[in-house]
């Protein structure tokens, strides 16, 4: 194993790595944790659907293999320790700073960049931060922004195919071997706000002490089964 986060353990082959989904289940920077049976298989499974769904629409992900019922094969990254996030509708961390009403549709879709950092509470960063505390170029930071954004409208268009809003989502990047931008870690309801007429089907079930979200986390598997792996 190199490496041991929260939710995943990362072991390393040289150009490949195998991800170990965790069923850990956290919030408020690590200050909520929970183990909630199956959540790993399930993040797992959703992960590597979506991402392969991404590859194919021209998306550039780590994605190589699912591996039940709980790990992915795929490209090793030099992650970039930021989380990129991606809205479409004002929600969370966007109204606690800038104010608004939850599910407001935001006038083009807006990508932000935060420090991933729990004692630090992930900052908010600009380009400028990325490039003087040399955490990435100017080159590579807007790439991700055109990534990301070019990911979060194609996942938002397969949901809406389903019946479910995509509000927000997590991303994080990293540089593959060639020197690519590439889209690595998860895209699972842990780390996207996807809602149907004021029913939740995140992790906002768990942040806000609703319940155990995972038969929403369920549902969300279902209908990335009609993805093929
Ligand atoms: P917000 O900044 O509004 O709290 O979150 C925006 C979106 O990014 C939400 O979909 C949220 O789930 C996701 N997100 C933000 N920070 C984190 C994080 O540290 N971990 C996870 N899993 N998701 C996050």
């Amino acid at each position: 194993m190199i490496s041991e986060g929260k939710t995943k353990k990362v072991e390393d082959l040289g150009s490949e790595v195998i991800l170990h989904f965790k069923d850990d289940i956290t919030a408020g920077d690590g200050a909520k944790h929970d183990v909630l049976e199956k959540k790993g298989t399930i993040c797992s499974e959703i992960t590597s659907r979506l991402m392969k769904y991404l590859n194919e629409k021209g998306v550039h992900t780590m994605f190589l293999e699912y591996l039940p019922p709980n790990k992915i094969r795929a490209k090793k990254l030099k992650m970039i320790p930021l989380e990129v996030i991606v809205r479409f509708k004002k929600a969370g961390s966007f109204i606690r700073r800038y104010g608004g009403n939850e599910g407001e549709e935001l006038p083009a879709p807006l990508v932000e960049f935060t420090y991933k950092n729990d004692q630090l509470h992930d900052p908010l960063m600009c380009v400028e931060h990325l490039e003087v505390l040399g955490i990435t170029n100017r080159e590579i930071a807007l790439k991700i922004i055109e990534e990301a954004k070019k990911a979060g409208i194609h996942l938002k268009e397969f949901f809406e195919k389903h019946g479910l809003e995509l509000w927000d989502m997590k991303f994080e990047f990293g540089i593959d071997e060639n020197g690519q931008v590439c889209l690595g870690d998860e895209i699972s309801p842990d780390t996207m706000r996807l809602r149907k007429s004021g029913e939740i089907f995140d992790k906002d079930i768990y942040r806000r002490d609703l319940g155990n979200p995972l038969e929403k986390y369920e549902v969300v598997l279902n209908l990335c089964q009609s993805i093929s792996l």
